[in-house]
């Protein structure tokens, strides 16, 4: 119980421009544990994508140790970290990332391909995962057929098909109305409350006030790591 899903410890990232150095995370350090629902919140440019992309094993910290799962992700092949986003990480896009072509189905389908299962199984899988979201009737509809709220929906079964431990979801609310938005903080809220723990980048107090857990950067720093509730009693 309560296991570390992540563990941060002084990391940096620095990108190299060739004229400037840009110092985006500049020793950063936390833990998250199986079962926590955290918010990441900043200004633009305080390094949350980039605080994301090293979450979700898509970019390495210049300096500093991450460990996913307890595996550290230092000197990782490419392809050995396409094989721990695909084991251990679900994502959700504020664009969504559907592929206009394919069905709902489809959608949900593609991060099962690399996973060593018979079709009929991945197929199952992938319903069971609308039917969580909620989504049974609209399996085989294209994403330009689905609002906004169900388009999400279905990047949300994606991610959850492939049974993750982390759910990383950057700026997800970004493009919803304000139901859609409500809809989504609450199946997600459902969720981590079933065990799902969840990591939100987001700019709105509202979203980021259905989380347990805030994480505030600024210029590349950690400024605050606060209990979600004490914001809201302030
Ligand atoms: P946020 O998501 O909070 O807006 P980012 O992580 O995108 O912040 O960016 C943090 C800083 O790093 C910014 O100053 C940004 O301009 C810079 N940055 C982000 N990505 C790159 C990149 N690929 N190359 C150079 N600088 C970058
Ligand atoms: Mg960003």
């Amino acid at each position: 119980m309560c296991e570390a899903v992540v563990q941060i410890t002084d990391v940096h990232r620095i990108y190299d421009t060739g004229a400037v150095q840009v110092h985006a995370l500049r020793g950063v350090s936390f833990d998250i544990h199986s079962g926590e629902m955290v918010a990441i919140m900043g200004p633009s440019g305080s390094g949350k994508s980039t605080l994301m992309h090293t979450l979700g094993c898509l970019d390495r910290p210049t300096h500093g140790r991450y460990l996913l799962a307890g595996e550290d992700i230092a000197d990782r092949s490419d392809d050995e970290l396409a094989r721990l986003r695909n084991r251990y990480l679900g994502f959700v896009f504020q664009e969504f990332n559907l592929l206009p072509s394919m069905t709902a189905l489809d959608n949900v389908i593609l991060p099962l391909t690399y996973r060593p299962m018979a079709q009929a199984r991945r197929r199952e899988r992938a319903e069971q995962a609308l039917e969580q979201v909620g989504l049974a009737d609209r399996m085989h509809h294209r994403p330009n057929q689905l609002s906004g709220g169900q388009k999400q929906r279905v990047a949300v079964a994606r991610s959850l098909a492939t049974d993750p431990s982390l759910l990383l979801a950057d700026e997800p609310t970004g493009n919803l109305d304000s139901e859609a938005q409500e809809d989504l903080m609450r199946f997600l809220t459902g969720l981590n409350a079933d065990g799902m723990t969840v990591v939100i980048v987001t700019h709105e107090e509202d979203v980021a006030g259905h989380c347990g857990r805030i994480i505030r950067l600024l210029d590349g720093e950690m400024v605050a790591d606060e209990p979600a509730g004490e914001v809201a009693n302030r």
